[in-house]
This record gives C-alpha cells, structure tokens and sequence, in this order.
C-alpha cells in the first residue's frame, strides 16, 4: 500500500516552480528535490576551480573529482555541499546561475547527474522540479507537470525578489537574463526543456501564489489518484 508517488515539474526557469514544489510538497509529506540546486552545485565547483564553463573538456574532465552531496537541514530545506563545504547560498549567486545553463548542456554533466537524481525518488514520495524530469530522469513518473509563465512575468517576479534580498537589479537586464537561460535550456542537444506528452500544462502567468499552488495541489491529487 506504500507505493511512493513521482511528481514530476519542469519548466523554464522563473516560473515559481522550486517554490511552489517546495510548499506543495510541504502539503503532501513528500521530499522536494531542486534538482536545479545541484546543476548550480556543477557551476559553482567549475567557478571555483577557474574553470571555463565554456571549455567542455575542462568541465567533464573535472567531474570524477568532485564530491556533490545533497542533505536536508532541520529546517527540511535541501542543502547542497560541494567537496565537504556548504553552498547553499552561493550557488545562487547570478554568475553561478550563468556557469550552470551552461555546463548542464552537456551529456556528460547529465549522465554523472542522473542516478543521484533517480535513486532519491526510489526511496521517497518525491516532488522533482528541474528541465528534463518528466522526460528523461522519472518518464514513468505518476504526475506529470509543465509549468510555465511569460518571460515578462517570470522577470518582474524575479526583480520583485531580487529587491526583496536587497540585490536589486534592473528590470530590463533580468529579462535578458531569463531569455538567454530559456535558449539555452530548449536549444540544447542533450535534454533539452520541453513539456512532455503527458504532462498537465500550468500557466500561472495570470495567477498569483495562492491560486497557482491550488491549481499544483489539484492536479497531483488527481494524478496519485488521492
Ligand atoms: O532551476 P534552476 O534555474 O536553479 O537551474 C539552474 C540551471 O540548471 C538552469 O539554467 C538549467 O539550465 C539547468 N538545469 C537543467 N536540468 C535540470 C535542472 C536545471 O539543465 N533538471
């Protein structure tokens, strides 16, 4: 009766997907999974090391070095730890979030990626938010979401929270941003983002937090047949 229940939540970056993952999850008793957090995590090793995230070579040849370990705090938020240290906080840094769109287009930082991501979701209920989870890390996964909102709206959330941490940046320099990383993330070759065929499809451009996270509740409800 124990069958652990896969919600899989990809979408462009901006969306509100870790946020509304994580208080969905919250909700359900399931873990949450950023697995965003731990692409960051392959940036900011590449950073560290002065490495070109460019220079595919170097950044594949780094990787057998690398200790990455995913933890979850007292707080129940996911901490990242890159070679025993905490970078929680710096792969958020905008630099890292530009190392990381980059160096996740490569297969081999995804193939190194993929069964740490699948044996976290055999083990628990999981909500897994990322690019390529419905179809390619959980294909099998029992819910289904893409989850999406306008570029213009994803930047004035973004520059909303950027004011908010009191990092503010401008309107016009975050939209850039996001389209860039929106590129990148469907023009790759290897996984590229794209909803799956059996996804549910969540537009929240015109919905604010409330309404958005009852319309993810809704459809992993009916989705795990609950
Ligand atoms: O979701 P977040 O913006 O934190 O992800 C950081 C970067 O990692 C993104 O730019 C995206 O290109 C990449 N990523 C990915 N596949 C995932 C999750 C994130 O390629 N499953």
């Amino acid at each position: 009766m124990n069958k652990t229940i896969r919600v899989a939540i990809d979408g462009p970056s901006g969306a509100g997907k870790s946020t509304l993952a994580r208080s969905a999850a919250a909700r359900l008793g399931y873990l949450y999974v950023d697995t965003g957090a731990i692409y960051r995590t392959i940036g900011c090793a590449a950073r560290r090391r002065g490495i070109d995230p460019g220079d595919q070579a170097a950044v594949v040849a780094m990787l057998p070095s690398l200790s990455i370990r995913l933890t979850y705090g007292e707080d129940g938020l996911q901490h990242m730890a890159l070679d025993g240290e905490d970078v929680t906080e710096e792969i958020r840094l905008p630099e890292v979030s530009r190392y990381a769109s980059l160096v996740s287009a490569y297969p081999e930082v995804r193939a190194y990626l993929l069964e740490m991501q699948r044996q976290l979701a055999r083990e628990h209920s999981v909500i897994m938010d990322g690019r390529d989870i419905g179809t390619v890390v959980l294909p099998d996964a029992e819910v289904k979401v893409f989850l999406t909102a306008s570029a213009e709206e994803r930047a004035r959330r973004r520059m909303l929270e950027l004011e908010q941490r009191g990092t503010p940046e401008p309107y016009e320099a975050i939209l850039r941003s996001i389209q860039e990383r929106d590129w990148n993330d469907t023009h790759r070759s290897a996984a590229p983002l794209r909803q799956a065929e059996d996804a549910v499809l969540l537009d929240t451009t015109d919905l604010d937090f409330a309404q958005s996270e009852a319309a993810l509740l809704d459809i992993i409800r009916k989705g795990a047949g609950q």
